[in-house]
């Protein structure tokens, strides 16, 4: 116990001197700490700060968040990615609204009962916004402490998370909130996934891995295999100089964005009439699909697509929302109001 104490003030005393500057540091607001917390679930500090910033001044309570329509919440959050989060922290401020007037929870049962809270979000928004005496452990911590304590099973186990979070929980103070945001950065600026700047660290003497010589091997992970491609269409239609976009369903990865009509090529048949075939199940149009504009590459977490972006001109029928949450003929103008994906943006350039 007194080893993990040791640690625990040597962490408290750098965090001190070494914290980073960070917008949502400035506040105890549970709601903007709840806002940063759900931005923050797999995107990198840098990239969320000026998404972080538009979005409480455009929503700066659960209120106005709740009153705004899944759309604008999009459109806040376009380009920052996993767009679940967006629809989740629009949901749970409905509910929030709903049981307790807006008014964040102080308490892990009903925050793992809101969209989107997972038990790290909850820790997190405990210990910072209500300092509660709870570890936080996220991607940052997990580093820090594998290589602490010189853990060589994999990391994805359940067995080395269980441990994991029991360390955690031996090593957070009663500052709960300083500690858990100085492992945190600890992990971020010296811990480093690789090359970790040892010789700066404050716990280097407690360190096994250190001691070992194992700080550029741990932790372990299990070898991923390559992304599975996806080769993906889009329908250019163009009417009376406006475009022809649909809406997403709003469930499933980028749901309730918008795009291009179009969609996963068939397997055994063309690009091309694999496009004839998506339209018409997605709006009940016929279209004559013609020349190919451009092919966009993008990444996702699980796979990566090639995006064809292909002219096609109107055959037959009126566009009715069979697979798509909904459907417009827009101004080319007009098309920055909607929010869209990073591919269809791609095509939205080339245009
Ligand atoms: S001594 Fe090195 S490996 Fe160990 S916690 Fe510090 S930075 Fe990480």
């Amino acid at each position: 116990m007194k080893t993990q104490n040791n640690i625990s003030e040597r962490i408290l005393k750098w965090y001190k001197r070494n914290q980073r500057n960070l917008p949502w540091r400035k506040t105890k607001d549970p709601y903007y700490i709840f806002v940063s917390e759900m931005m923050l679930q797999q995107t990198q500090v840098e990239t969320v700060i000026p998404y972080y910033h538009r979005f409480i001044t455009r929503f700066p309570t659960v209120e106005t968040l709740a009153r705004a329509s899944l759309q604008e919440v999009l459109k806040a959050w376009e380009n920052l990615g996993y767009y679940a989060r967006a629809r989740h922290l629009h949901l749970a401020a409905k509910e929030m609204i709903e049981l307790t007037g807006g008014v964040i929870p102080d308490n892990e049962e009903e925050l793992l009962r809101l969209p989107g809270v997972g038990p790290y979000t909850a820790a997190a928004i405990l210990s910072i916004a209500f300092d509660r005496r709870v570890p936080a452990v996220d991607g940052n911590v997990r580093r820090v402490l594998c290589r602490l304590f010189a853990i060589r099973t994999p990391l994805e186990e359940s067995k080395t998370q269980r441990r994991i979070h029991n360390l955690a929980a031996d090593l957070v103070p009663v500052k709960a909130s300083l500690f858990n945001q100085g492992i945190m950065d600890l992990g971020a600026t010296i811990c480093t996934p690789r090359h970790p700047v040892c010789g700066r660290c404050p716990v280097h003497s407690s360190c096994l891995a250190y001691e070992k010589g194992l700080q550029e091997t741990l932790p372990i992970t299990r070898k991923r295999g390559p992304l599975p491609h996806k080769q993906m269409t889009a329908g250019i239609l163009c009417t009376h100089d406006k475009l022809l976009i649909v809406q997403r369903p709003t469930k499933g990865l980028l749901g309730g964005l918008w795009k291009f009509p179009g969609g996963e090529r068939g397997s055994g048949v063309s690009l091309q009439k694999s496009l004839e075939k998506v339209i018409q199940m997605e709006l009940g149009i016929e279209v004559r699909v013609g020349e190919k504009i451009t092919a966009v590459k993008h990444a996702y977490t699980h796979f990566r697509i090639t995006l064809y972006a292909f002219r096609c001109t109107l055959r037959g029928g009126a566009p009715k929302a069979l697979k798509c949450h909904n459907w417009r003929w827009s101004d080319p103008q007009d098309l920055a109001e909607f929010p869209f994906s990073k591919a269809d943006r791609k095509i939205m350039a080339f245009l």
